[in-house]
């Protein structure tokens, strides 16, 4: 595997730490287009805006999840530490986070980012790539947009159905983000967002309807340790990134080409065919010859990734050992005997996979299919 070191335990590595770093790794297989799945998270801050750690600790807490690629991003205008620290330069989080990197020589890609933050019609917008934030903190907020433009940066829509902004919790683009989409100047949508339980599926829509790209961030402020129980079954919201490959060259395309999964919970929300090519990598089906004259067979299906799947049967054949909705755990095996015609040939199964949203309330569907032994 591509992070197999990460299975030796690097704990030693990362003092005052307890978890190791094998119980938490994010782990995808590449897709059947040869795709590599890069584990992102585009959304962080740092005491530098009015997150609560060092940004070093970011760095270490990413290392520790399994992230391949962290992205800086304080908010450029929301400083309430400034007192303490004046932050005369909104590149300096991330230059320590790259620091640390570093010297740690983990594997990890950070990034220089911010977050352009307006009350509405303007929101919270986030620009990542980015060679010096400080060409965003201007007065005007699409002046910003445009030095980000200037930059290559990648820009992105936060929590657009953030409570404060919009109190029925219902996401919408006002006239002002309209107008960046339609100038090349916003390339993105969060469909979820970690601090303020900003689950979209009208985001979604919205990405669908817009051609953005579909981004979960975790937008930690505090430890993400305390928020996502992340070490013991939980994990940050983050984005799932289908690269070429693991350079940031082939990352940052594939952002642009609106090659992701947002992964939140256990939800997994994009558009339909990367959602399907993620899906599809971690089940498969494997069937058991039949047994005396039986046409029931024997069957598991068996899931690679650390997502747990909910299933519904949609298939004509039923299941001798269960109904029609199949909870199938992450990293496991999931049992099933199926009643076949005739207990022989191919086996494919259909399901509607009730965590992956692929548009407005709407499930991706798929069939596993495996040849039935014949001996
Ligand atoms: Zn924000
Ligand atoms: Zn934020």
């Amino acid at each position: 595997m591509r992070f197999s070191f990460l299975c030796m335990g690097l704990t030693a590595m990362i003092a005052g730490t307890t978890a190791t770093a094998h119980e938490r790794a994010v782990e995808f297989p590449d897709t059947a287009d040869g795709s590599v799945v890069l584990a992102a998270d585009l959304h962080t801050h740092s005491v530098f805006s009015d997150g609560e750690v060092w940004p070093s600790i970011r760095v270490k807490e990413a290392h520790l999840d399994g992230l391949q690629v962290l992205a800086v991003t304080e908010h450029l205008e929301h400083q309430p530490h400034k007192a303490d620290m004046p932050h005369p330069d909104r590149n300096r989080s991330y230059e320590v986070a790259e620091e640390v990197r570093a010297s740690s020589e983990f594997d990890l890609m950070v990034i220089n980012g911010a977050e352009v933050t307006h009350d509405q019609p303007y929101g919270h917008i986030n620009a990542i790539f980015l060679d010096d934030a400080n060409a965003l903190l201007v007065e005007e907020p699409k002046q910003a947009m445009e030095a980000a433009k200037a930059q290559g940066a990648f820009v992105f829509l936060n929590h657009p159905n953030w409570l404060p902004h919009m109190p029925d919790g219902i996401a919408r683009l006002s006239s002002y983000h309209k107008e960046l989409i339609a100038e090349g100047l916003l390339q993105g949508v969060e469909v979820a967002n970690g601090t303020l339980d900003g689950h979209s599926e009208h985001a979604l829509q919205i990405a669908l309807d817009n051609n953005l790209t579909v981004l979960g961030t975790s937008d930690i402020h505090g430890l993400v340790d305390w928020t996502h129980d992340a070490g013991t079954g939980g994990h940050r919201p983050m984005t799932l990134v289908l690269a070429k490959d693991a350079s940031q060259a082939a990352f940052k395309q594939a952002l642009f080409d609106g090659r992701t999964v947002a992964w939140s919970y256990d939800d997994l929300l994009g558009r339909e065919e990367n959602v399907k090519a993620v899906v599809d990598a971690c089940l498969s089906l494997e069937a058991q010859p039949a047994q005396r004259n039986y046409t029931v067979i024997s069957a598991t299906i068996v899931n690679t990734c650390p997502v747990n799947f909910t299933l519904l049967n949609q298939s004509e054949e039923t299941f001798q050992n269960t109904g029609d909705v199949l909870m199938v755990k992450r990293n496991a095996e999931t049992p099933i005997t199926v009643r076949t015609k005739t207990g022989e040939g191919q086996m494919a199964l259909s399901f509607d996979v009730l965590n992956a949203q692929i548009g407005f309330r709407k499930a991706l569907s798929t069939t596993l299919e495996a040849a039935i032994p014949a001996e």
